[in-house]
């Protein structure tokens, strides 16, 4: 899914707008700063093993048990890093317990349901969130 649609599932499951939610729903995609140099840029192939399973439950322990120490934020980063672990499962192919196995999971939306799901997605979170995001993205622009 693309960033946005990530950014506001993660806002629409968290049922209120959190900066940090929304940052870390974006986290799993860093792993495409290294499959986009090699031309790996579909289905299950364009993640890594941080956008599946393990590494992120792993992960977002660690975020849950330092957040009491370091501040509610870690929280909130953890919540948004599963959620995209969650959207890319329903709605992509992944290979959910890369390292471990290399099966894949594909629910097979096809291209129409996918383009549903992310326009429910937009239409929903923009309706919700739209104002807050305005008004926080003008703040960090000053
Ligand atoms: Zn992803």
């Amino acid at each position: 899914m693309d960033l946005i649609s990530h950014a506001l599932f993660a806002l629409i499951l968290n049922q209120r707008f959190d900066l940090w939610v929304i940052v870390g729903s974006l986290l799993p995609d860093m792993d495409k700063l290294y499959t986009y140099p090699k031309k790996r840029f579909f289905r299950s192939e364009s993640h890594t093993f941080i956008g599946e399973i393990p590494f992120a439950s792993m992960f977002v322990f660690a975020l849950s048990f330092l957040s009491p120490y370091f501040g509610p934020y870690l929280f909130s980063m953890a919540f948004g890093y599963m959620s995209h672990i969650l959207l890319d499962f329903l709605a992509g192919e992944t290979k959910p317990f890369r390292p471990f196995l290399k099966d894949k999971v594909d629910f097979n939306l096809g291209m129409k349901g996918k383009l549903a799901l992310g326009a429910a997605i937009w239409l929903i979170g923009l309706n919700l969130y739209g104002g807050e995001i305005w008004i926080s993205g003008r703040r960090l622009l000053g």
